[in-house]
């Protein structure tokens, strides 16, 4: 497994200044690989947090007041559209449907082979720098209670 798919982040969360939800941290890396030209070019370092909420404006925080908003982001849209996989542009969407029509092993093994292969790039493609592996349990998990909608975090 490449590092961003074995290594889970052992710091502290933080409170998201914008939504009051503790959110983890991610590396200054992610953020430049996120961030879009020019306002790439302003981004000051700092230990940065990533708020996943659709809902809420803010990407990137810090405990000392540096902000990112989603709109700079490479992946504001891929974020409005719930994407589930970002290395492999798999949608929750998508996925849910595959686990309503029992075909989500094929797309989970996909993943799992390819991030065992290291042929995942987490930790650039998602905001989050996480690997979406425990996304996709999670979905699991709450398809089989109930097939109502997911909540955004
Ligand atoms: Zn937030």
């Amino acid at each position: 497994m490449s590092d961003c798919c074995s290594k889970p982040s052992k710091k502290p969360l933080e409170a998201c200044p914008q939504c009051g939800i503790e959110r983890k941290p991610v590396t200054m890396r992610t953020v430049y690989q996120q961030v879009r030209f020019p306002e790439n070019q302003q981004i000051v370092a700092d230990n940065y947090y990533f708020c996943p909420s659709r809902g809420c404006s803010s990407a990137y925080f810090s405990s000392t007041g540096n902000s990112i908003a989603k709109s700079l982001l490479i992946t504001q849209q891929a974020i409005q559209n719930e994407t589930l996989c970002y290395c492999f542009d798999i949608s929750s969407a998508c996925y849910q449907s595959a686990l309503q029509t029992h075909t989500a092993d094929a797309i989970k093994n996909f993943v799992i082979q390819r991030t065992k292969l290291a042929e995942c790039a987490c930790e650039v493609r998602n905001p989050s720098g996480q690997c979406c592996l425990a996304k996709f349990k999670q979905l699991e998990k709450e398809s089989a209670v109930s097939s109502k909608f997911i909540n955004d975090q």
